[in-house]
């Protein structure tokens, strides 16, 4: 690796040196404070917002240049399209990745993150960013949580923050509470630990308050379709009934959800999550021990495992329900594939049409009956399978349902249930409120102090901020509290309402929360009166484009629509959507292979960027493929980019101003600006680099002298990919101040227009293909081209006997 990184090309340009050209400019944008934005005074405000990084100790990844240069190229467009384009970047470096890697190598997070920030500072610098320094943050600063911690107490204010015990996920490595989305398969994300359900006291947000708008929102939004339909899946809105099975137990109605209450006649038991409240009621005493046993096995597993296991296990309460409809006694059964956080937390098994009932019944042996049949099934026949089909099937054995079709069956007995009590209509959504309680030590503290007289009792807005204090023991324990729990003299403070001796929360905020504001508080970075400025927010916001990662989908872009939403309804925002446009980014991998530490096969971008360049590089890891896919990293590949540039330089060294452009040269200058133009906003850079490498070969044909009028548009074209040899070439040939200033240029429609067009190949009269070629081939070239299609040869046995040609439309042979 150290060889393709270093290896340099014996064809460079003359002259051309990057590194020299890539720091002079880096200067001179500092100097010159071309990369800050007027924030107060833009007059076509565009906000180009990136996805900022977690400042890790080993510095920028190559993945992370890879998003940012995506989002760079993009902002740099629309500033040459006119915009005042303002590009922040700052640092999401709270947290357990933080804190985890301190704890590994001994050192405090406080010492440490400063030096990391330091180091992605230079190396984003170095990779020749657009990026408004004068606007950076980190969520680890006093003056930026302070604020985070007055978000919190806006909902707590609004009722949106509540505490409750729960069972939450608890990976015993990392010694702290995981949401769903930190659990993969069962195991913490991180440290791949299996993680283990424990009962905590934890704060939340009502975010399932707004799970309806969360969703709804979404049609009107400009978002790459993956990550709305992930946002619309986690939000999970499924529309059924709740229906109550009386218990011969006293008092013990069980309420189910269910979006199938057509199948109620097919119902053959009940499943209770192991942790429902009803469960010792319900309980038989011969079956007491069983279901005990049962629910602290329950216990050592993950929310997210048990919703994914295939193996069911479960245990039978000895006592029996009532079904609604048949009036027929059925079993009542606890099982761990039933969720407490979903619906009522009890179902009603109905095997012959679910397939985890079908295979719970088959597995303890309970009856499986059909209830729904499809046209040509016997409806007495036995099941081998769960029948799901909706759409096709009609009630059968179903008493009056009987001959109806699923869904008019599901009106009918939610009516006729409805009159007796055992039935309403319901919504129901899979979304989860926001724990946000993190039992660490390295984030900011929850502002909360309780007292014995006054109760919880929030830190008041002219106390913010809680200062993280500096403990020497960070680490967590496995006593479920946070560290800052064994440090009295930070803990002990006197109750803000009546004075007396007061203990403050000790858990600090998730994550998520940090990064679910930021970009509302970069266009007023440097105010501390405020979050973010009205006025300022009003000009820049809501955000016109973000670009970022689609595993981000469902947490991020979830909890920061969320919580806008919430500061929109308290008369903070005028907006309740936060980013206009959002656009995923692909991932890269290297020689086919996924990049990690553990391969060893991490492109480092400073050796690359040392050796060829950062302009070579930023255009290189556009040209891997699409944006939005990603591409393969190939170490022998970037001296491509390289040459293309080189020959750009060249170019500009050797053009001539003497006679005329080209004429076909020019005709292929303005289908490359038009080409070039449609891209960039489709975030199509590889196709785009292609195009102008494709003009570049027309250009230099025959190592021809190109003409000034040839070349110096292309500098333009190409300033988004590579800023500073554009911005060198642009002073080279007269340019004044920043090419960035300079405009776009414009194309000739008319010499743009595209030669080829598709010619329709019929033979007999029957249309048999299409052709794509110049719009003026010849009738002898059409008929070639033609028969060399299979589609169209097939069809022509003979000789041809007749040529229709109608010139740039159709092409009809007769055989
Ligand atoms: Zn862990
Ligand atoms: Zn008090």
């Amino acid at each position: 690796m150290e060889d393709s990184a270093t290896r340099h090309d014996s064809t460079a340009a003359v002259g051309y040196d990057p590194t020299a050209i890539e720091r002079k400019w880096q200067r001179l944008w500092r100097e010159r404070s071309t990369n800050a934005t007027d924030i107060r005074g833009a007059e076509r405000p565009f906000y180009a917002l990136m996805m900022f990084p977690y400042p890790s100790a080993e510095g920028l990844h190559v993945g992370n240049l890879f998003a940012f240069t995506g989002n760079d190229i993009y902002g740099r467009f629309q500033r040459l399209q006119g915009h005042n384009v303002f590009e922040p970047l700052g640092y999401d470096a709270f947290g357990i990745h933080s804190e985890n890697y301190a704890l590994k190598v001994g050192r405090h997070p406080m010492e440490l993150i400063p030096k990391n920030i330091e180091n992605f500072r230079r190396q984003l610098e170095r990779a020749g960013l657009m990026v408004d320094w004068d606007h950076s943050l980190s969520t680890t600063e006093p003056d930026y949580y302070k604020w985070t911690q007055w978000i919190f107490l806006q909902l707590l204010k609004q009722g949106l923050a509540y505490k409750k015990k729960a069972a939450v996920n608890w990976c015993p490595n990392c010694k702290t509470v995981l949401a769903n989305e930190q659990v993969v398969g069962g195991v913490c994300e991180r440290c791949k630990t299996p993680v283990e359900q424990r009962s905590l006291e934890q704060w939340f947000f009502r975010i399932s308050d707004y799970a309806e708008r969360l969703l709804s929102n979404l049609d009107h939004l400009d978002w790459s379709d993956s990550t709305k339909t992930a946002q619309r899946n986690w939000i999970g809105r499924s529309e059924g009934a709740e229906l109550t099975f009386e218990g011969e137990a006293i008092d013990c109605a069980i309420r189910v959800f269910t979006t199938r209450p057509d199948t109620i006649y097919g119902a053959t038991y009940l499943v209770v999550a192991p942790e429902h409240p009803l469960v010792d009621k319900l309980t038989a005493p011969a079956a007491m021990s069983d279901v005990n046993a049962y629910r602290e096995r329950t216990k050592k597993q993950d929310i997210v495992a048990r919703k994914t296991s295939t193996e069911k296990t479960g245990v039978f309460t000895g006592t029996y329900a009532t079904n609604p409809a048949t009036r027929q006694r059925v079993p009542i059964w606890i099982a761990d594939y039933v969720l407490m956080e979903y619906g009522t937390g009890a179902i009603m098994g109905v095997p012959g049409h679910d397939a985890r009932d079908f295979e719970f019944a088959t597995r303890f042996k309970l009856p499986i009956v059909r209830v729904v049949c499809g046209e040509r099934d016997d409806a007495n026949a036995p099941l081998e399978a769960a029948y799901v089909d909706c759409d096709a099937g009609m009630m059968v054995n179903s008493g009056p349902l009987d001959g109806l079709t699923v869904s008019a069956a599901k009106r009918t007995i939610v009516e006729m249930l409805a009159e007796g009590g055992a039935a309403k209509p319901v919504v129901n959504f899979r979304l989860h409120d926001w724990c946000i309680s993190r039992q660490r030590y390295w984030g900011p503290p929850i502002p909360v102090i309780y007292c014995d007289a006054c109760g919880t009792v929030p830190v008041p807005e002219k106390d913010l901020p809680v200062v993280l204090p500096f403990v020497e023991d960070f680490k967590p324990d496995d006593s479920g509290v946070s560290p800052l729990a064994r440090h009295e003299e930070w803990y002990r403070v006197a109750c803000p309402t009546c004075g007396r001796h007061a203990r403050r929360e000790t858990d600090v905020s998730d994550t998520f929360l940090d990064s679910s504001w930021y970009f509302l508080r970069y266009p007023s970075v440097g105010n501390d009166a405020v979050p973010f400025d009205r006025e300022i927010t009003r000009k820049w916001l809501p955000v016109n484009s973000y670009i970022g990662g689609n595993e981000h989908a469902v947490l991020h872009l979830l909890y920061s629509r969320f919580i806008t939403m919430v500061l929109k309804d308290a008369g903070h925002l005028e907006f309740e959507e936060p980013y206009t446009r959002f656009r995923a980014h692909g991932h890269i991998i290297r020689e086919g292979a996924k990049m990690s530490k553990t391969q060893g096969n991490i492109v480092n971008p400073d050796e690359y960027i040392e050796s060829w360049g950062a302009d070579a590089f930023r255009t290189y890891l556009m040209f891997l493929g699409p944006y939005e896919q990603g591409g393969d990293f190939r170490d022998q590949s970037i001296s491509g980019t390289r040459r293309f540039l080189d020959r750009l330089w060249s170019s500009v060294q050797t053009m001539t101003t003497e006679g005329n452009a080209d004429p076909l040269v020019t005709r292929k200058l303005h289908q490359t600006i038009r080409k070039v133009g449609e891209d960039l906003p489709r975030l199509s850079y590889n196709t785009a680099i292609a195009a102008m490498m494709e003009y570049m070969n027309a250009v230099r044909k025959g190592e021809r002298t190109p003409h000034r009028d040839e070349v110096t548009p292309l500098i333009h074209l190409v300033a988004p990919f590579a800023p500073h040899i554009a911005e060198e070439l642009w002073e080279q040939t007269g340019g004044e101040g920043s090419v960035f200033d300079a405009g776009w240029p414009n194309f000739d429609a008319a010499l743009a227009t595209d030669d080829a067009i598709d010619l329709v190949v019929q033979v007999n009269g029957k249309v048999r293909g299409k052709i794509h070629v110049a719009r003026d081939i010849t009738q002898d070239d059409a008929l070639e081209t033609a028969m060399s299609a299979p589609d169209v040869a097939k069809f022509v046995t003979g000789p041809p006997r007749k040529i229709i040609f109608v010139p740039g439309r159709l092409l009809n042979i007769v055989a």
